[in-house]
């Protein structure tokens, strides 16, 4: 049995994916050919914003709104410890600070209050300016997005959702990838929607902000093609995986997301009494990136990882350390102890195998 069964799906769309990227071979575009705009006008749609932007990756489409926002040197930038890398290395790589914030323990996501905590004894401190909070939707399901935006507006900061594993969550009738200033996603294979190889995509309403995005993925480009008004990047997402996630973004509204609901509510059903799952607040759904259960003891997860991997089934533990414990982050200065809920969650998750051909 597979994690993420990839080869399931691509059996079940082999025609359509095959005829995208032979049509890709055919007409020669592999740089921002059709199938690219056409992606982006549909992920745009499905996620009810104005534009998209697509590019190299998902820690790409970070960097590119942190640049696009002027944020740098002596700038605070507010992260959750508990996710993956890229949240927090995009601040450090544009020469700002992450400013680590705990999670809540029922929703592995950020939490407000610790946030607007962390704002206040930055601002304290007046060593650093804070500028921007990075809300990450973990395991599919959406960040407290309203409550994270009243922190944002009252501190005057800028709120970019990381929606690498959100895509397909919801709030009410807002759907992952429209809340904050702007949005980003992330094609990687393992995720709820990927593609064949690496690609992401930044979602905003802001027109100013999409002019900026679309010329710094390509080397600062003005109008025409030499010429260049900004120092840039080379990010762009290549048409091949453009045609490749034309027929998933189909297959992934039309019954995938359906699916993985299904397969969720399965695991719930079945396993709850048992060990603690998933908890959505009233009015969220998730789209599932992980189905991650909370055991009561490194012991007793570490040994349940084991019995499942001697039956077969694969499990991983996301994340086996916070970001904030991580070698790269020990300059910051975070004790152990300092961020006890993303530390606790560390030893104590497993996630199971989830993905709509379960
Ligand atoms: C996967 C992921 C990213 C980065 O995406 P890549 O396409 O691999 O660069 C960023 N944030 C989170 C929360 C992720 O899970």
């Amino acid at each position: 049995m597979q994690f993420i069964d990839l080869k399931a799906q691509y059996a079940r769309l082999k025609e359509e994916i095959d005829t995208g990227i032979s049509n890709v071979l055919c007409h020669g575009k592999f740089i921002s050919g059709p199938e690219v705009a056409q992606l982006e006008k549909e992920l745009a749609d499905y996620a009810g914003v104005k534009h998209c932007v697509s590019c190299a990756n998902g820690t790409d489409a970070l960097e590119l709104l942190l640049m696009a926002a002027g944020i740098g040197a002596g700038d605070a930038v507010f992260v959750p410890s508990f996710t993956f890398m890229s949240t927090a290395e995009v601040v450090s790589v544009v020469g700002a600070t992450p400013v680590f914030v705990d999670i809540n323990e029922d929703t592995f996501n950020m939490d407000a209050e610790k946030l607007a905590q962390a704002v206040a004894q930055t601002k304290a401190e007046g060593v650093l300016s804070p500028r921007a909070i990075i809300a990450v939707d973990l395991f599919g399901q959406c960040a407290d997005h309203d409550k994270i935006a009243g922190v944002a507006a009252d501190n005057g900061l800028l709120l970019f959702e990381d929606g690498a594993q959100g895509f397909g969550g919801t709030i009410g009738d807002k759907r992952a990838c429209s809340f904050g200033d702007a949005a980003t996603t992330s094609f990687f294979p393992a995720k709820p929607l990927g593609c064949y190889g690496d690609g992401g995509a930044i979602f905003t309403n802001d027109d100013e902000l999409c002019e900026i995005l679309s010329s710094l993925r390509i080397h600062g480009k003005g109008r025409e093609k030499y010429d260049n008004v900004r120092v840039g990047r080379n990010s762009r997402l290549d048409t091949m995986q453009a045609a490749i996630l034309v027929p998933k973004l189909h297959a992934f509204a039309e019954y995938e997301l359906e699916a993985r609901h299904k397969w969720a509510d399965r695991y719930t059903e079945l396993l709850s009494g048992v060990v603690k799952t998933p908890v959505l607040p009233e009015g969220f759904t998730s789209s599932w990136a992980q189905y991650t259960i909370i055991l009561e003891s490194e012991e007793q997860r570490d040994g349940l990882k084991n019995y499942l991997s001697e039956k077969g089934i694969p499990s991983m533990v996301y994340y086996p350390r916070p970001l904030h414990r991580q070698t790269a982050y020990l300059h910051l200065g975070y004790e152990e102890g300092s961020l006890p809920v993303s530390e606790k969650l560390s030893k104590f998750v497993l996630s199971l195998p989830m993905h709509p051909y379960l």
